[in-house]
């Protein structure tokens, strides 16, 4: 036991060492000691775990960072990548790597934990696209892709040591989301790698079944590609030109893409050869092509110049494809070392350290300097349009990637809520939507949403838009959506209410609009230049027209002094109210009327009728204007959460509010808002809102909660 662990130790000195001795290469002596200190911390943190495949944990670390050792990365991704996993057990992590470390290792380490905490579930094709981009979103520093890059490229190194069913979705998750990005990155000997042990993992018997076809092929046609090779060198050797010349093994991977994708034949596929020519300058490579289309003949259609017209993750190369001699094409790509270097690694090419250059190392700063570089070549090229799509968009994305329950991706725009994702989902759920939950925690539907969050929007039935949600929704969808509906609802409720007015009006002249000729409607609609009925009624219900003028027309009255109703022995009854009017019909937040009060309305122009309690204060303001009054009553059977204002006076104490909380909540009422102010040392005031059925239920809730020690004093509110 006691030597397993020596040996163990002694490996892992090994790894760290070699590690070390391949960053001297390109680092400065202390940055070099940085990383040992960093690996010192995590072999520390990682005592005693082990992999599944029975390997102390820290060996994974120190792989990863290798990965990014090759590719030349600075130290303090180096430091993330060994540093990458030892967030996850303790909270306290992060503050101790920033002081360890610095802030900058600490963010690293802390982005690649929170992208590792994301997962790919969807089946969907489509959505693959939108989960890389929410990772790419979530990312501030694309270092931390690099890392994650690099820790999964290692993790798919081990695969093997897991669950068959774990290795698929692991496999299946490295093909459709971290090899895609790679490629986005430029980064293509990390993406081959990838993509060819995912397949394997992936697709056990199409792998081996295609290896072995292809290892059949090689052997038929090394004799050749050898010629043809030699055909080259020799060429160009003859035209005085300088270049490497070497035969190209198509990868697994892309040879099955190929197959799959474009419905062809093993044959089909491999009836290419495939050559690579490295020169020294870009001038070169054009001397190069003329040469080869001068030996063999090029299939026409099939060259482009990413040289002048680089692809948008910045790789450049003349590709070619020329009929051979032997009844089989030949694949040609002619590019310079440096763009081989940026082909084989992409935008990890930028952190190349640069001696005497350590000053400017924002990583942000140096991705965007790679893109501005990108950028360059595609304005020589004259298509920086596809550019600015393809890779500017993708790396800093302006919208916000989150999950539905069921693991679907949505994209939003910055800013957005849980209204815009209910929207976005499907205008029904929008319509009725009435709260979300984001990872499970129950918030409000003005609540925004950040990338990788999981919202689950909750509807009712019965539930419909609130105007309120248009000051916080920022989707177009939501917004016309939402527009469109109190539009309808408002007409709707209008036309009713303006019925109801009419008809109350009428009957105090003992007549009905059922009554009313045809003839004398029509005469009154042109008179008031109505389009119709409806629009008649619903300018009465929005309180543009006031239902005794429309009245006296109708019959014909000339009177126009005090109203004749207010006057007329017939007891005209009151406008029922039942709290479930809509728009319309507003209880006003000076005196919050509830069922039970004694109630006064007043019409509004545009809003219809507000509601007011009898003994309000702004009541006496409509005095003068007795024409606008509406006699208004509840009906008995108003039903429905009707907010009302209270003031408490309640003991300073430790969980008072939590008290009256559950009291309220025991009385099935809610608190909808509650204000604090300081009174003095013993007694504080409280401003509440609560929600209640009736003047009965607001009874019983104050005489309960009147009868805890806490509270001296409580009463209602009225303006
Ligand atoms: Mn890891």
């Amino acid at each position: 036991m006691v030597r397993v662990r020596q040996e163990e130790e002694q490996q892992s000195i090994f790894l760290i060492s070699d590690l070390c001795s391949l960053l001297e290469e390109y680092l400065e002596p202390e940055q070099v000691a940085e990383v040992y200190r960093a690996y010192l911390f995590g072999a520390e943190a990682h005592e005693g775990q082990h992999r599944v495949t029975g390997e102390p944990y820290i060996y994974h670390p120190i792989a990863a960072a290798r990965i990014l050792a090759e590719m030349h990365m600075d130290h303090k991704s180096i430091m993330a990548a060994i540093l990458h996993d030892v967030i996850e057990d303790t909270p306290t992590a992060k503050e101790q790597l920033a002081s360890n470390f610095g802030e900058e290792v600490a963010e690293l380490v802390d982005g690649v934990s929170k992208l590792s905490h994301i997962q790919f579930e969807s089946k969907a094709e489509a959505q693959a696209e939108n989960f890389r981009k929410m990772m790419l979103a979530m990312t501030q520093d694309i270092r931390v892709i690099l890392v994650k890059l690099a820790d999964r490229l290692h993790n798919m190194r081990t695969l093997g040591a897991l669950r068959p069913d774990k290795r698929r979705r692991i496999a299946r998750e490295t093909l459709e989301i971290y090899a895609p990005i790679a490629q986005r990155l430029g980064m293509n000997t990390l993406r081959l790698e990838l993509e060819e042990l995912g397949f394997f993992a992936m697709y056990p018997m199409r792998h081996r079944i295609l290896k072995s076809a292809l290892k059949k092929a090689r052997g038929n046609r090394k004799e050749i590609i050898t010629k043809i090779e030699i055909s080259i060198v020799e060429r160009l050797r003859e035209e005085g030109m300088s270049g490497q010349v070497f035969g190209r093994e198509k990868h697994l991977y892309s040879i099955y893409k190929k197959m799959r994708d474009k419905n062809l034949s093993f044959s089909e596929v491999m009836d290419m050869f495939a050559i690579r020519i490295i020169v020294d300058t870009v001038d070169m490579c054009y001397r190069v092509l003329g040469a080869i289309h001068n030996l063999y003949k090029p299939v026409p259609g099939r060259f482009k110049d990413y040289v002048a017209i680089p692809k948008s993750n910045g790789y450049q190369s003349l590709h070619t494809v020329l009929f051979s001699p032997y009844g089989v094409f030949i694949e040609v790509q002619i590019r310079t070392d440096e763009m081989h270097h940026v082909a084989d690694v992409g935008i990890a090419a930028h952190w190349l350290y640069k001696s005497g250059k350590s000053g400017s190392n924002s990583a942000q700063v140096r991705a965007r300097e790679w893109l501005r570089g990108v950028l360059e070549i595609q304005r020589h090229a004259g298509n920086s349009m596809e550019f600015l799509e393809n890779v500017k968009i993708d790396l800093f994305p302006e919208e916000v990637y989150v999950f539905t329950p069921m693991g679907d991706i949505f994209e939003l725009p910055r800013g957005s809520t849980a209204v815009d994702l209910a929207y976005a989902v499907h205008t029904d759920i929008g319509n009725q939507c009435v709260a979300a939950k984001i990872d499970r925690r129950l918030v409000p539907l003005r609540t925004h949403l950040y990338n990788g969050q999981t919202v689950e929007i909750i509807t009712s039935p019965g539930a419909q838009p609130n105007p309120a949600w248009l000051d916080f929704v920022v989707t177009a969808k939501a917004r016309s959506n939402i527009r469109h509906f109190l539009k309808n609802l408002k007409h709707e409720e209008s036309i009713t209410l303006g019925k109801r007015l009419l008809d109350k009006s009428l009957t105090a002249y003992g007549s009905t609009l059922e009554q009313i000729p045809k003839k004398q409607i029509v005469k009154v609609l042109k008179e008031f230049k109505f389009k119709s009925e409806d629009e008649m009624l619903a300018s009465i219900g929005l309180g543009n027209h006031l239902p005794i003028v429309v009245t006296r027309a109708m019959l014909g009255t000339k009177e126009k002094r005090t109203p004749l109703w207010r006057k007329s022995k017939t007891p005209s009854q009151p406008l029922a109210i039942r709290g479930t009017e809509g728009t319309v019909v507003t209880l006003a937040k000076c005196c919050r009327p509830i069922p039970g009060d004694r109630i006064l309305g007043f019409v509004s122009k545009g809003r219809g009728i507000v509601i007011h309690n009898q003994d309000c204060k702004n009541v006496a303001d409509f005095r003068n204007h007795p024409e606008k009054w509406i006699d208004v009553e509840w009906e008995p059977t108003a039903s429905g959460d009707f907010p009302v204002d209270v003031r408490l006076l309640v003991a300073n104490k430790r969980g008072t509010l939590a008290t009256i909380a559950s009291s309220v909540a025991q009385m099935d009422a809610n608190i909808e808002n509650v204000n604090m102010e300081e009174r003095d040392g013993m007694y504080t005031s409280l401003n509440m809102t609560l929600t209640v059925k009736d003047r009965q239920h607001l009874a019983t809730i104050m005489r309960n909660l009147r009868s805890l020690a806490i509270i001296k004093r409580i009463n209602r509110v009225k303006g």
